[in-house]
């Protein structure tokens, strides 16, 4: 085979953000190299955090760089280019990507694997700390808490009811145990999780209460908390 014919059979197989599933693929790829694939990463962050283990960082268990996987090394492993930058188009006719930078990427074969996006309230992105991208909220619940220590917050209201959203809950009133901090899930179906979670008639709900366990009970904590800051118990913590 010549040259050319030999550099025509190699597939280019761009792999776009460094989330979950593209760990298991880098990792793989790592394990068993792949003959005639070229690997390209583009991420827009060096790190991947384990989201399993965020809450565990909220709730003060580990450091942030205790859940954090290198990207650079994990695609160096892999045999893989890593590119510190983010997609911003595709063009499937070229099979390219233009990232953010201006860049223009060659593909053969293209995965891509950004996470999920939601519609959230208006004002949110300005006022609110996003649980993604989880680099920036860790830094942010940071100073929150130390906010929260120096009396500045009384309340945090978390929106989003999902077994996440409730795990995060839990973890941010453990991680506040001795601040006069309340904080409660409102409109969201969180209260309804923890509630099921008493008679585990869910998968939600059981998981809620796993993850309760996991931080021992919170809940009455906290409603302790807030009698002391002299607000009112919340929905979530009366409904205790
Ligand atoms: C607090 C919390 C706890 C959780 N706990 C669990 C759990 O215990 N068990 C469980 O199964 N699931 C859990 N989840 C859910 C789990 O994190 C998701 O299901 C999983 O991350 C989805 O993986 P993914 O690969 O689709 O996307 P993600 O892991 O979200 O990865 C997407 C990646 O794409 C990148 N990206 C975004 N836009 C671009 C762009 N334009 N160009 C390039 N890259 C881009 C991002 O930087 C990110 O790294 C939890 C979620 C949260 C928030």
């Amino acid at each position: 085979m010549t040259k050319t014919r030999v550099q025509d059979s190699v597939k280019h197989l761009l792999l776009v953000g460094g989330g979950h599933s593209h760990l298991a693929v880098l990792k793989s790829f790592g394990d068993t190299p792949a003959a005639g694939a070229r690997l390209a990463l583009l991420s827009p962050s060096r790190h991947a955090f384990y989201s399993g283990m965020v809450p565990g960082v909220v709730a003060g268990h580990y450091r942030p760089e205790d859940c954090r996987v290198d990207l650079g090394a994990l695609a160096a492993r892999a045999g893989a280019r890593f590119l510190l930058d983010s997609a911003a188009g595709v063009d499937p006719a070229r099979r390219e990507v233009t990232t953010a930078r201006g860049e223009r990427l060659h593909y053969d074969v293209l995965s891509l694997d950004t996470g999920s996006s939601a519609g959230e309230p208006a004002g949110a992105a300005e006022h609110a700390l996003r649980v993604r991208p989880i680099e920036p909220f860790l830094a942010g619940w940071e100073r929150l808490r130390e906010s929260a220590r120096r009396g500045e917050v009384r309340r945090i209201a978390v929106i989003g009811g999902g077994a996440a959203g409730v795990e995060v809950l839990l973890a941010m009133r453990h991680g506040l145990a001795g601040a006069a901090v309340s904080a409660a899930s409102r409109c969201t179906q969180a209260e309804r999780s923890l509630q099921r979670a008493k008679t585990g008639s869910s998968s939600t709900a059981a998981s809620a209460s796993r993850r309760r366990q996991r931080y021992g009970q919170p809940e009455r904590t906290r409603l302790h908390g807030s009698r002391r800051a002299g607000l009112p118990p919340t929905r979530a913590a009366s409904s205790r």
